[in-house]
């Protein structure tokens, strides 16, 4: 490719890259769009590395875009996946009371759900989880009845069909290098080769593990912010999934605490994880294997009648996180919109439920600016 003009170039072809290319090619006609990705295929990175939870959108500081992502996001993918008939369902999550004082926790959960305007979450007694969770062990359980699962390969793939549909060029196993502003254009970079220049008016990032880097390299900005990325490690339990549920030992909101969830995915199987292992800046895959003892031992608390060697290694995420040099606190999700470029840094959970909204937002924005 050289000298073509786009008036959009995309870089990153996970869910936040191909819900933007869904989202303006819906929302402006004719509009040229390019998106890059530097894998074999899109969604390979941590849009297929995860939970694959619809999350409720309970406990992210009020009023954050996280908070207000992620419940116009959900509401959204419901939508889409009935509309586009992509496996879907609202399983609901347990937060459950498996240590002395987590009661605190369930209660904080519930408050910090009202002041998110979620007045749906209940409890529920021990009695009844037998009967709806009979494998679960578990005095007490805070349910949100909106949180839910869905089959994100096909609603990767679908964001790409309906992106091609509308002429948007997608373009695999091509890395973006660099970028400079000249004059009205961006001219962009890729494979390394400076011979080589694609001309785009409006430049978005949405790279993922990379994002900060191309932040701080092309529009220079961010450089208060530092990478403390968390591995994320799961293991999958063989045969049927034995919970309804998604089930989550009680957390303080907004703090990654060792814990480990069971979730069910949407073909019947189960999942126990991810683990929260610090990984700064480090990019590495593989699979940490010593959560098998470590899992087990938690898992029982809650599955009395886990069998241990149904527990196989399975996918291994890196969320994206970036704190602030001064404090490791959690930060909200950071996306900056200028008048040719949007950046967006941190997109970690709840990024894969907030994509749609996302998407739209970003769309919105680039009809006013180009
Ligand atoms: C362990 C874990 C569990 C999670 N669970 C959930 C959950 O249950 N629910 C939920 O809502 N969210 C969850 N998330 C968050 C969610 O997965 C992410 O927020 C979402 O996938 C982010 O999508 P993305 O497109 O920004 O990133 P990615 O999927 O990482 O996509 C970025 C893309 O950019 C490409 N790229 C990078 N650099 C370049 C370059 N220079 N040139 C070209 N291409 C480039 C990459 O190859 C990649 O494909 C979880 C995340 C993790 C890690």
């Amino acid at each position: 490719m050289s000298n073509i003009d786009f008036d959009v170039t995309i870089v990153g072809g996970g869910v936040i890259g191909l819900s933007i290319s869904y989202h303006i090619s819906k929302l402006i006609p004719n509009i040229k769009i390019l998106l890059l990705e530097k894998e074999k295929r899109i969604g390979l990175i941590n849009s297929s590395r995860n939970t694959e939870v619809i999350h409720a959108g309970i406990y992210y500081q009020k009023d954050s875009m996280k908070s207000i992502f992620c419940k116009e996001g959900k509401n959204k993918i419901y939508k889409f996946c009935e509309k586009y008939k992509i496996k879907s369902k609202k399983i609901g999550k347990l937060f459950i009371d498996n240590s002395n004082n987590s009661i605190e926790n369930l209660l904080m959960i519930q408050k910090q759900a009202k002041s998110n305007g979620l007045n749906d979450l209940f409890f529920i007694d021990k009695k009844n989880l037998r009967e709806i969770e009979p494998n679960l062990n578990t005095n007490l359980a805070l349910c949100s009845p909106s949180s839910g699962i869905f089959d994100t390969y096909d609603f990767i793939s679908k964001l790409e069909a309906l992106s091609l549909n509308r002429d948007v060029t997608i373009v695999n196993e091509c890395i973006f290098t660099n970028a400079i502003r000249e004059d009205r254009f961006w001219k962009i970079c890729i494979n390394h080769d400076q011979n080589n220049h694609i001309k785009t008016k409006i430049l978005i990032n949405s790279a993922g593990l990379q994002s900060l880097d191309i932040s701080k390299k092309i529009f220079n900005i961010n450089f208060d912010l530092i990478k403390n990325y968390t591995k994320g490690c799961y293991l999958r339990y063989k045969g049927v999934s034995p919970f309804n549920h998604i089930i989550y030992p009680s957390l303080k909101p907004g703090i990654i605490e060792e814990r480990v969830d069971a979730t069910p995915d949407i073909n019947g199987g189960l999942r126990f994880g991810p683990s929260a292992e610090s990984s700064n800046d480090n990019i590495n895959f593989e699979t940490n294997k010593e959560i098998l003892d470590k899992f087990y031992t938690k898992i029982k608390e809650y599955f009395p009648l886990v069998i241990k060697n149904k527990l196989i290694f399975d996918t291994v995420g890196i969320r994206p996180k970036v704190s602030s040099k001064k404090s490791k606190l959690p930060l909200d999700f950071k996306i900056t919109c200028g008048n040719n470029f949007v950046d967006l840094v941190n997109i970690e959970s709840p990024g894969l439920t907030s994509s749609l909204a996302i998407g739209s937002y970003i769309a919105n924005h680039v009809k006013e600016v180009i």
